[in-house]
């Protein structure tokens, strides 16, 4: 039983990591073993947002989607990225580029998360 349960995390953090793009539950569902249920998946990535692995990105089309850490430190978890969905091909990717939010002077960021949709450089 465990072993099972380190192997589907195995499968799951590797799916994420070789993706370029960030993927939702039915992409991870359809790419990895059949033996690793709904609900499975739910709890390792809940658990791998947890461990700061994996980031969370609700789409604008309201569909969550998780992205693998690049550069998060063990105490830091933040992502002022922007992430582009892609109303083509239906990719969601991480923008490296950094962008600027202005906020009313007395208001303090800790952290943001948007999502731009429109086509990618593929679809366009
Ligand atoms: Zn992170
Ligand atoms: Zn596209
Ligand atoms: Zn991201």
């Amino acid at each position: 039983m465990k072993r099972r349960k380190t192997s589907s995390q195995k499968e799951i953090l590797e799916l994420l990591k070789s993706s370029e793009s960030a993927l939702n539950h039915e992409m991870i569902k359809k790419n990895v073993s059949d033996s690793i249920d709904r609900a499975t998946i739910y709890r390792i990535l809940n658990r791998f947002c947890e461990d700061k692995i994996v980031h969370k990105i609700v789409g604008d089309d309201g569909k969550q989607y998780f992205a693998f850490c690049i550069n998060c430190e063990s105490k830091k978890h933040n992502h002022n990225h922007f992430h582009f969905r892609c109303v083509g091909c239906g990719k969601v990717e991480c923008l490296e580029k950094e962008v600027k939010v202005s906020l009313p002077s007395d208001y303090t960021m800790h952290n943001f998360n948007g999502v731009i949709s429109g086509f990618c450089s593929n679809c366009s």
